[in-house]
């Protein structure tokens, strides 16, 4: 899960990012309007948090413009205290949730997870072609040719995560930080014997895969076009 965080204020940043780093999320600044708009453009960030006092382009602006480039990132809206009506402009300009300064981290985390969880069900509401089987991810059904294939939840999440970054590298670390989270007990032998259940799953030949590759000396890639 990546998170760009646009704020100018040095200390707020600093702070954002070592507890979210403690969280398991990778996280990407931009430190002014201008080049936070051009961060989201890119269109590889699973959340942006987005302060709306900005220097060279405003929070709302960037929001604005964002959405109007057809990017569909969650946004999280940092307002100051008082700013109660900047709240309602933010939503309107497309910012999904927002977020008054001071908050306490506990309230950050549940607004992301709460966001991240929404625009998961957008994204993963469809039934989708994954090698031999279909998936549903909203409701963690796996079929292959209308039959019902047993998938632990692991497996779902495992795959569901791959899917998410799918045509990208992922490391075993990436797994384990974001599918196994805070298991110490798991190691990167569990999550190669994982991918070999996947492979049985999903693959027309296990043994000649075509759809999770191993990318030698990093670890996984999914090649998928849906
Ligand atoms: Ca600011």
């Amino acid at each position: 899960m990546k998170i760009l965080i646009v704020e100018d204020e040095p200390s707020m940043r600093l702070g954002l990012k070592d507890n979210l780093e403690f969280e398991g999320y990778e996280v990407e600044f931009a430190e002014d309007g201008e080049s936070g708009l051009k961060k989201i453009l890119e269109n590889k960030h699973n959340l942006v948090i987005l302060d709306v006092m900005l220097p060279k382009l405003s929070g709302f602006d960037v929001c604005r413009k964002a959405r109007e480039n057809g990017i569909k990132t969650p946004i999280i809206l940092l307002t100051a205290k008082g700013e109660e009506i900047d709240k309602v402009i933010g939503l309107e300009l497309g910012a999904d949730d927002y977020i008054t300064k001071p908050f306490s981290l506990r309230e950050l985390l549940a607004r992301i997870k709460a966001v991240l969880r929404r625009s998961d069900n957008v994204k993963t509401d469809d039934v989708i072609k994954i090698g031999k089987l279909e998936i549903h991810f909203a409701t963690y059904n796996a079929f292959e040719e209308g039959t019902q294939v047993q998938m632990s939840h692991k497996e779902f999440e495992l795959l569901k995560y791959l899917w998410q970054n799918k045509n990208k590298n992922v490391t075993r670390d990436d797994l384990l930080k974001n599918v196994w989270g805070q298991d110490v007990f798991t190691t990167t032998r569990t999550i190669d014997n994982f991918i070999v259940k996947l492979r049985q799953k999903i693959e027309a030949d296990p043994n000649d895969p075509k759809v999770i590759l191993t990318v030698h000396g990093i670890g996984y890639k999914m090649i998928s076009f849906v």
